[in-house]
């Protein structure tokens, strides 16, 4: 899969008039290679329902008078440019004009992209309806014209459908259409129908083509939509567009552990998709390309072509500061595995669909604070769900409400019986049908305490803290150890605050007490009474977020990786084993907001004797900075190969050779 891609949007109504007026195939290829751009997403269809080549299952946009992606596509491959195609599947301005019927209906007869009927804004389709059979013969009419390296069908996932046709269909069958898991299995029976057709009509024409189906995010524990992703993944997550600067690193740390390729989706807008005039900061997107390549992606940079075809200049400069850097690099990352010895076990994989019914956000707050600590911490991580193989990590993190099944907790026991340990937090590990531990922390759980908030005291002084009480936003659960060491204590408020007691602005003082455990290291691992991970991701307390981190590093006091970078710098290991080494990647850069929401990236602040410890079996033969080669000191000692990255600026990769 090529590194360096573009996502060429071209969504025209017909109102813009004349279409690739100023096309031009010398300017095209001209700013492809001004971006350092190896691959290009073209279009067959956009949102608005037209083609953009000669068409009998559509219609070519009215404006436009010849094959632009046949020209578009000869003008790539002359110059070595991949062009993959994008077809808009699930939104057709067009057809939903021609066939009302057509559209997806929400429950109160809106199109779901509409707030009111009078606004601007696309149709989107019902692929239970006639529409699927006129999609797949666009897809197979595509296909099999243009010489295309693969296929990315947009905007499409189960959802639940209240159109006329769903509707009859769920009554016929004795269904209540108003029971919302009803529909929502007949979205998802539709989603999985229109996957198998789509596809074969792909592969009819061209066997064996990748097909991609966007929804903006890929549902962790869901591995049957995961299947119809036949060659490689891509993970929408623009930061300034909806998604913010950590979504990419939990996608991408499920993605990588699903053996297939995958490529980071970031923009150069400076917000979302669309927005013509919109830039981001070079620097930001040089962030953004680092990043992807640290958690082992490919890149690709989504852009809209303006109506004319003319591409701009503006947009090509910026892609390509940040895509050169990722060529000179592309050796070091070619067929590059992430090793990582911690594997979050994914709530929304162990509950897929529940946070989220319709999966196109990453809004698991638990799985998102579980990776954000660990990030900041610089620890190594995947993201993985009930059907991932265990044994290559060495501590399994359960965010918050991780209830094993039988055969789940069967399998969590083996993996400690092998060595593994567990950190649970909140309700995880307990049994799935009652609150008894299915796992050894030598402990027992009382029931929830009946406090909300209330404070945490721990047995250790804690970094700059010390031992004070910490206030924790959330009911804690009341752990009698037994055996187990404890880490921490509960501690709680005189009272809860309502309209009989109440104090000062907030919550009641602590009692200063020791009310029971809080935190309890047993043989399994470690369990935490309050859901930590959630809380991290809703309120950013450090000291608790070192609290969990320190609990971490008892279960794995010799992490794979150690670096002194800021807290939200990002440094991961990948290995090439047929090239023999381990490539350290350290990102930093800081993000800040600007205007309402808005995180942007501009300064690239230098970093001096940045520290870094890898975890080795054996003392390296050389350890040197990529791409120049320049030789750094290193030692090895006790397993750890340790080293000093002298200066760097955004990003710094390290090559350690066996
Ligand atoms: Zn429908």
């Amino acid at each position: 899969m090529r590194y360096r891609q573009i996502h060429l949007d071209f969504h025209n109504t017909a109102a813009v008039g004349a279409i690739a007026a100023a096309w031009d195939p010398a300017r095209f290829q001209g700013q492809l290679k001004a971006g350092h751009v190896d691959s290009v997403t073209l279009f067959s269809k956009c949102c608005h329902g037209w083609h953009y080549h000669p068409t009998t299952t559509g219609a070519m946009h009215p404006g436009l008078s010849f094959d632009l992606l046949g020209e578009q596509i000869r003008a790539c491959k002359a110059i070595g440019v991949a062009t993959p195609c994008y077809l808009g599947a699930g939104l057709d301005d067009r057809l939903a004009m021609l066939h009302p019927e057509w559209e997806r209906r929400l429950n109160d007869g809106r199109n779901p992209w509409h707030h009111t009927a009078d606004q601007p804004g696309f149709h989107e389709m019902c692929l239970n309806t006639p529409y699927l059979d006129v999609l797949c013969a666009q897809i197979g009419e595509a296909v099999r014209n243009y010489d295309i390296d693969g296929l990315f069908l947009d905007i499409v996932s189960p959802r639940p459908c209240w159109c006329n046709t769903c509707v009859r269909e769920v009554l016929a069958a004795g269904g209540d259409p108003r029971d919302l898991a009803t529909m929502q299995a007949k979205g998802r029976a539709t989603y999985l129908r229109y996957a198998e057709r789509s596809v074969s009509a792909a592969h009819a024409a061209k066997p064996g083509l990748p097909v991609f189906h966007n929804a903006g995010n890929v549902r962790r524990g869901d591995r049957a939509l995961v299947s119809y992703n036949s060659r490689h993944l891509e993970l929408e997550s623009l930061p300034t567009g909806g998604w913010g600067y950590d979504h990419f690193a939990v996608s991408a740390g499920y993605a990588r552990t699903l053996g297939m390729p995958f490529l980071g989706m970031t923009g150069r807008f400076h917000g979302n998709w669309g927005e013509f005039g919109g830039y981001k900061h070079p620097n930001a997107l040089r962030l953004e390309c680092a990043r992807m390549l640290a958690l082992g992606a490919h890149c690709s940079v989504g852009d809209q072509l303006h109506p004319s075809a003319e591409m701009d200049a503006a947009t090509y400069a910026i892609i390509g500061a940040a895509y050169a850097e990722v060529q000179a690099i592309e050796p070091w990352c070619s067929e590059a595995v992430n090793r990582s010895d911690v594997a979050i076990l994914s709530l929304e994989g162990v509950t897929p669909g529940q946070a989220d019914p319709a999966g196109e956000m990453n809004d698991n707050a638990s799985d998102t604070g579980a990776a954000r600590m660990l990030l900041e911490g610089h620890i190594t991580f995947d993201l993985i769900d009930p059907e991932s193989d265990f044994i290559s990590y060495r501590v399994l993190v359960l965010p918050d409400a991780v209830r094993p099944d039988a055969i789940l907790a069967r399998r969590l026991r083996d993996f400690v019986a092998q060595g593994g340990r567990i950190l649970a937090t909140g309700l995880s590990g307990r049994n799935a049908g009652d609150d008894a531990f299915a796992l050894d922390f030598a402990c027992t759980d009382a029931g929830p305490g009946a406090f909300d908030p209330e404070y945490l005291v721990p047995a250790e002084p804690l970094g700059p803290w010390g031992t004070p009480r910490f206030l924790v936003r959330a009911a804690g659960r009341i752990l009698e150890a037994k055996s187990g060491e404890v880490l921490a204590w509960r501690d709680e408020p005189m009272f809860n605050r309502d309209i009989r007691h109440y104090v000062s602005h907030q919550h009641a003082p602590p009692r200063g007490i020791h009310a029971s455990a809080a935190m309890v290291h047993g043989p399994a691992g470690i369990t935490c009474a309050h859901p930590l991970c959630r809380l991290y991701a809703e309120h950013g307390v450090q000291a608790l977020r070192d609290l969990f981190l320190r609990a971490l590093r008892r279960l794995l006091p010799v992490p794979l990786l150690r670096v002194s970078l800021p807290s939200n710098g990002l440094a991961t290991v990948t290995r090439q084993e047929a090239k023999q080494r381990d490539l350290v990647h350290l990102v930093w850069a800081p993000t800040i907001k600007r205007g309402t929401g808005v995180e942007v990236v501009e300064d690239l602040v230098p970093l001096h004797a940045v520290s870094v410890e890898l975890r080795r079996h054996n003392a390296p033969s050389r350890v040197t900075l990529v791409p120049s080669g320049d030789d750094l000191p290193f030692s090895h000692a006790d397993g750890v190969t340790r080293f000093t990255v002298p200066r760097m600026v955004c990003a710094q990769r390290i090559a350690i050779t066996d």
